[in-house]
C-alpha cells in the first residue's frame, strides 16, 4: 500500500464515534456520529466552537477515554507507545529540569545512558533550548514550558502527534514564534499531526487540512484542503481567505 516510502492508509480512523458523558442534571451528548479518517504524515486542524467535543476526541485517540461508542482504529503499530501530546497546560515535572523531563521518555524507551544525553541535547535544541538545559519549569515562562513540553512529545518518536490547543495560553507574540518553529520542526521531519483549536486562522495557517465540527453535539460539517505552499505568512490573504472559508462552515 506505501508509494514512495508514503503510506497511503490512514494513520487513525474514527467511526460512528458516539460519545455522552452522564451528569447529576442529565446526559449530555458531546459527540456523534463522528466518522473521520486521519492522513498519515499529515498536519489536519480539528477547529469547532468551545464545547463542541474536540477535546473528548482527542482523548479517544489518546486512550484517555474508552468509553464510548463506534470505533477508533490506527494503522500505527504500537499507537499506544508511540502518542505524542502536547495540551493547552505545559504539564511538565516541576521536580525535574528541562532536560530531565526529556530524559525521563527516552529512558523509557529503553535509550542508553551515553546516547541519551546527546538525544536530551538534541530535542531541547530542536525546539531552541539550548543552554536551558538545567532550569526547572518554574525558571521557565510559558513559552519556554511549552517547548519542553513539545521536545518531550518529539522525544517518544511520535507515530501520532496529538495537540489540544498547545498555544493558545500563550501570549500572541510567543504563540506565533511556536506555530513557525511547529511548521519548521514539521517540515523537517512530518508526523502524523492532529492539532485541536478554535482558532480559525491558527488552522488554516498551520494545517495542510482543517475539519470543521459544529456546536455540540459535534458532528464533522466539513473538510477544507488547505493547498497553500509552506513557509506561509500567518497576516496573508490565503490564510485569511482558508480562515474566512472555515467561518462560514461554523456559521452553518
Ligand atoms: P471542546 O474541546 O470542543 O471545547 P470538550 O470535548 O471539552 O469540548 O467538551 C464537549 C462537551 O462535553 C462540553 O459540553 C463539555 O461540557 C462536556 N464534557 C466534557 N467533559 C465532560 C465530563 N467529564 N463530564 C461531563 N461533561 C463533560
Amino acid at each position: 500500500m506505501s508509494t514512495a516510502g508514503v503510506d497511503s492508509r490512514p494513520a487513525i480512523t474514527f467511526r460512528d464515534i458516539k460519545k455522552v458523558f452522564a451528569s447529576a442534571t442529565g446526559s449530555v451528548t458531546a459527540l456523534e456520529n463522528v466518522s473521520v479518517d486521519i492522513a498519515h504524515k499529515q498536519f489536519t486542524a480539528l477547529v469547532g466552537p468551545s464545547g463542541c467535543g474536540k477535546s473528548t476526541l482527542l482523548h479517544i485517540a489518546a486512550g484517555l477515554d474508552t468509553q464510548y461508542g463506534g470505533s477508533f482504529m490506527s494503522n500505527e503499530l504500537d499507537l499506544a507507545h508511540r502518542l505524542g501530546c502536547v495540551f493547552q497546560a505545559p504539564r511538565l515535572l516541576p521536580w525535574l529540569s528541562a532536560a530531565q523531563n526529556v530524559e525521563f521518555v527516552l529512558k523509557e524507551r529503553g535509550i542508553p545512558g551515553e546516547k541519551r544525553s546527546v538525544e536530551v541535547r538534541r530535542f531541547l535544541e530542536l525546539v531552541g533550548l539550548q543552554g536551558f538545559e538545567d532550569c526547572f519549569p518554574s525558571q521557565l515562562s510559558g513559552g519556554m514550558q511549552q517547548r519542553v513540553s513539545l521536545a518531550r512529545a518529539l522525544a517518544i518518536d511520535p507515530a501520532v502527534l496529538l495537540m489540544d490547543e498547545p498555544f493558545s495560553a500563550l501570549d500572541e507574540l510567543t504563540a506565533r514564534r511556536l506555530r513557525i518553529e511547529l511548521l519548521r520542526l514539521h517540515a523537517a521531519q512530518p508526523h502524523t499531526v492532529l492539532f485541536v483549536t478554535h482558532n480559525v486562522t491558527e488552522a488554516a495557517y498551520l494545517a495542510d487540512r482543517v475539519i470543521i465540527m459544529s456546536a455540540r453535539p459535534g458532528r464533522i460539517v466539513a473538510e477544507i484542503a488547505v493547498d497553500i505552499p509552506y513557509p506561509r505568512e500567518y497576516e496573508s490573504v490565503e490564510v485569511a481567505a482558508v480562515a474566512r472559508k472555515i467561518i462560514d462552515h461554523l456559521k452553518l
